[in-house]
C-alpha cells in the first residue's frame, strides 16, 4: 500500500495551527503582495505527525537496524553527541558574531583542528568543506596551487587506482586534471609497476584510499609513497576508511600529502538524509599556506594578554596563498560539535578500541560467510570491510543485487553492492564496531538462509523484498527523474 501525499489528506478549511490574534498593529499589505489562493494542504496537527512519522517508519535506518554499507560507516550515533549540539551555546551562535564573543565556539573548532591532525599525523587542518567529496576537490585544488606556486605547470595528470570511489576520479576531473586509472594486482593492492611506468614530471599526484575499498591495507604503501614523491607528484589520502585506523596508523607518518576526513562516517556525525556532512582537509607542512579559510588560531601575542583561568584568544585566519574559502562561514559547525563530542568522549584508548573492534567484526563476518560467499581477498585479514561477491555455487540466476533485496526481508539494510567495480557481483559489508556478536550472528545467519533459499527456490530470492512498504523500484528512473516536489498535479 502507498502512503497517500499529504495533498491527498487536504480538507478545505482543516488547519494544523491556529494562531493568535496579533497583539502589535496591523497594516495593510500592498494588494501586488497578496494572493487568493496558495495551494497548500489543509491539514490537522495529528495529521501531520502521523503522516510523516509513518513515512520515516518506511526508512531502514541505523537506529532500526544494522546498516552495513561498506565505504560509507554507518556506524551508531550516540545520543550525546546531539545533546551537546543543542546547547543553546552552540546551537544559537551566529557566524557573522565578532569572534570575541564566540569563543567557545572558537576554542572547539581549534581543539577538533588539533585532534582531527594528532589523529592522523598531519600539521594543519581546514574544518571547512562540507563532505567527502567537497573535501577532495578542496585537496587537490591546494596540491595544484602547490605545484603551480612552484612553477611547475605541467602536472596536470592525477593517477587513480581502479578500485578507488567514483567520487576521486570526479573531483580529480572537475580540478581540471587528466585521471589515469592505475590496476590492482592479484593480492588487491596497487600495482606497482603500473605506478612507476605512468610515473613522469606531469604527475600532479597519486589519490589512493587506505585501506582501500577492497577492505585491503596497502602492503606496499611506503614505498608507493616514496616512488610517487620521487617523481615531484603529492599523495593524496581518501581519509573515508579512517575507521580501520584510528589510534593504529597516521597516513601524514607514512608520508601522505594531503587527506580528508568524513566526519559523518568515522567520528559518528549524521549522514545523507540524516543532515549535512562533514569533510575537514589535513595537509603536510609544505602545503598549509595553501588551504582555504578561515582556520581558527591563538591569536598571535594573546598568550600574554590571557584572562586569569589561563585561556588564550581565538581568532580567524586565511593562509597566505589560500586557494580562497569552499564554502561559506565556518564550515558545518553542528557536526564539529558532534565529531569533537565523540572524540571527547572515546579519548585516545577508546579510539583505538574503534578500530580494533571494527576490524575484528569485519574479520568475523569474513570468516563466517567466506565458504558460502566467494571473498577475492579471502586469503588475507580484511580491515574494516569485506567485500564478498553475490555468486552462489547452485544457483547461477542469482544476483547480488537479489541478495541484497531479499535482506531486507530479514529486516538489514542492505550492504554497498556492485563497488568496488573491480569485483563482480561485489557486496561489501563494512558492520562496524557499533554491532555486537549477537546483531553480527543474526546478520551471518540471514545471509546463509538466503544463500539456502537462493538454491532451493530461487525466485523467492529474485522477486524480492516481499515484506517492505514498496517493492523492487525502478534505481535509474528514481534517479534520473526526481520528484522533489510532492504536488497532486506535478506538472502545476
Ligand atoms: C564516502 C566516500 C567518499 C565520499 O564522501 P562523501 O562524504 O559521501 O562525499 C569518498 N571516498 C570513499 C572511499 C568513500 O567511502
Amino acid at each position: 500500500m502507498l502512503e497517500p501525499l499529504i495533498y491527498e489528506l487536504s480538507s478545505p478549511e482543516r488547519q494544523g495551527a491556529v494562531l493568535p490574534e496579533p497583539d502589535v498593529p496591523c497594516y495593510e499589505l500592498p494588494a501586488a503582495l497578496l494572493r487568493d489562493d496558495l495551494p497548500l494542504p489543509e491539514v490537522s496537527q495529528v495529521d501531520v505527525t502521523r503522516h510523516f512519522t509513518r513515512l520515516s517508519q518506511y526508512n531502514m535506518s541505523i537506529d532500526t537496524t544494522l546498516y552495513p554499507l561498506g565505504s560509507c560507516t554507518m556506524k551508531y550515533n550516540p545520543r550525546i553527541n546531539e545533546d551537546m549540539a543543542r546547547l543553546p551555546g552552540f546551537a544559537m551562535v551566529h557566524p557573522l558574531q565578532d569572534p570575541v564573543t564566540a569563543q567557545g565556539a572558537l576554542y572547539l573548532m581549534y581543539q577538533l583542528q588539533m585532534f582531527l591532525a594528532e589523529i592522523s599525523g598531519f600539521a594543519v587542518v581546514s574544518l571547512q568543506p562540507a563532505a567527502g567529496a567537497h573535501g577532495e576537490f578542496t585537496g587537490i585544488l591546494v596540491m595544484r596551487a602547490y605545484h603551480r606556486d612552484r612553477g611547475d605547470t605541467r602536472r596536470t595528470k592525477m593517477l587513480i587506482p581502479d578500485s578507488a570511489h567514483g567520487t576521486n576520479p570526479a573531483s580529480s576531473a572537475m580540478a581540471g586534471l587528466t585521471v589515469v586509472e592505475l590496476p590492482s594486482d592479484s593480492r588487491g593492492n596497487v600495482d606497482l609497476d603500473a605506478l612507476k611506468t605512468n610515473l613522469d614530471d606531469t604527475v600532479c599526484g597519486l589519490m589512493i584510499t587506505n585501506p582501500n575499498t577492497l577492505g585491503m591495507f596497502e602492503e606496499h604503501i611506503e614505498e608507493v609513497v616514496k616512488l610517487v614523491h620521487d617523481a615531484g607528484g603529492l599523495v593524496y589520502g581518501d581519509g573515508a576508511n579512517m575507521n580501520a585506523l584510528l589510534g593504529i596508523a597516521k597516513p601524514g607518518e607514512i608520508g601522505f600529502d594531503v587527506m580528508h576526513y568524513n566526519l559523518h562516517k568515522t567520528f559518528s556525525t549524521p549522514h545523507g538524509g540524516g543532515g549535512p556532512g562533514s569533510g575537514p582537509v589535513a595537509v603536510a607542512k609544505r602545503l598549509e599556506d595553501f588551504l582555504p579559510g578561515p582556520i581558527v588560531r591563538v591569536k598571535p601575542g594573546s598568550e600574554r594578554e590571557e584572562d586569569e583561568a589561563g585561556v588564550p584568544l581565538y581568532e580567524w585566519y586565511t593562509p597566505r596563498k589560500s586557494i580562497g574559502r569552499m564554502r561559506a562561514f565556518s564550515g558545518n559547525f553542528g557536526m564539529h560539535v558532534r565529531a569533537y563530542t565523540y572524540i571527547r568522549v572515546h579519548g585516545e584508548e577508546g579510539l583505538r578500541a574503534v578500530s580494533q573492534n571494527a576490524v575484528l567484526n569485519a574479520n568475523y563476518v569474513q570468516a563466517r560467510i567466506k565458504h558460502v560467499y566467494p571473498v577475492p581477498q579471502g586469503e588475507r585479514h580484511c580491515m574494516h570491510e569485506v567485500v564478498a561477491q553475490g555468486k552462489l555455487d547452485g544457483a547461477p540466476d542469482v544476483r547480488a543485487l537479489d541478495i541484497a533485496k531479499r535482506l531486507m526481508d530479514y529486516h538489514f539494510h542492505p550492504p554497498t553492492n556492485y563497488f568496488p567495480l573491480t569485483v563482480p557481483e561485489a557486496l561489501m559489508i563494512e558492520p562496524t564496531e557499533t554491532e555486537s556478536k549477537q546483531t553480527l550472528d543474526q546478520f551471518v545467519d540471514a545471509l546463509l538462509a538466503i544463500a539456502g533459499e537462493a538454491k532451493q527456490s530461487p525466485e523467492l530470492v529474485k522477486s524480492a523484498p516481499h515484506d517492505t512498504p514498496l517493492r523492487r523500484l525502478d534505481e535509474v528512473r528514481a534517479a534520473k527523474e526526481l520528484v522533489l516536489c510532492c504536488r497532486l498535479d506535478p506538472a502545476a
